[in-house]
């Protein structure tokens, strides 16, 4: 039987938000399952999301977020957090991955990551408007073995592992090996760190992983992008209540 894929999505409410878990969602139903989407709101379950997540045929689970979160920058980590929290009280089997609702996404990426053994890792491209270029982060391989860094920004050096949270992926009896997580027994949950933006990928990582040549590049030679990271600027769109119209719209 194929390996499952658990693909864990935070999102929430702003113009695009439909655009996106709609493509997404219609991506996800293009892989050959088992496949579980866990989609994760923050305080409460919208309207909207359940909608779009019901008609996508995507066996799916849609989660909110109690924890309170004070800090804007965190960008989905509490809510890729209650994700693994609910992957292990449930004792979810299978391939965890980490999948924004705004990137975009080859089947061929889902596709491979069924081959991974612990955890996979793989080139993903930074589409950025804002800075008006597109960069590598990932690893360079020589087949699997991981043997070098893209990395293109300075502040960044400081990190050990050059990896988007697009960018890997891992099996999920990684976290009940308890010996591996660097954890008090009084919070066994295997979590993101709410550590600085830009070091959470890391961070998590090194505490699944000794070093590169525990981690498998994938495909053959890291040789393809099969993902793409995208940074839109649509703060301040304006957009409708939702997308189910009750009336018609005035016929001038
Ligand atoms: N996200 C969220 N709440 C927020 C900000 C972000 O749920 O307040 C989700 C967002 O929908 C996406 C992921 O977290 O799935 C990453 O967010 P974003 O793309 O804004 O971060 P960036 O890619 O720019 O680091």
């Amino acid at each position: 039987p194929q390996k499952q894929l658990i693909v864990v999505t935070p999102t929430y409410n702003r113009a695009l938000q439909a655009f996106y878990l709609t493509r997404l969602g219609q991506t996800l139903r293009l892989v050959p399952p088992p496949l579980l989407w866990i989609v994760v709101e923050m305080n409460s379950a919208s309207m909207d999301t359940a909608d779009i997540l019901r008609k996508t045929g995507v066996m799916y689970r849609h989660l909110v977020c109690a924890r309170n979160s004070t800090n804007v920058k965190d960008r989905g980590v509490q809510q890729r957090n209650t994700a693994l929290e609910h992957i292990e009280h449930h004792n979810l089997d299978g391939i965890v991955y980490f999948a924004d609702d705004d990137n975009i996404y080859s089947i061929e990426l889902f596709e491979s990551m069924r081959e991974i053994r612990r955890c996979g890792i793989w080139p993903v491209a930074m589409l950025a408007q804002s800075k008006n270029k597109a960069i590598l982060e990932g690893p360079v391989c020589n087949g699997s073995q991981v043997i070098g860094w893209h990395t293109n920004e300075k502040s960044k050096k400081l990190r050990r592992f050059h990896v988007d949270m697009s960018g890997f992926a891992f099996n999920s009896t990684i976290l009940w090996d308890h010996k591996r997580w660097h954890r008090s027994t009084s919070d066994p949950i295997r979590q993101l760190d709410r550590v600085k933006e830009g070091f959470q990928e890391t961070k998590f990582i090194e505490q699944m992983v000794e070093d590169e040549s525990q981690m498998e590049g994938i495909p053959h030679g890291c040789s393809r992008i099969m993902n793409w990271h995208l940074h839109l600027e649509a703060r301040g769109l304006v957009h409708p209540k939702g997308w189910l119209l009750q009336k018609n719209l005035d016929v001038v």
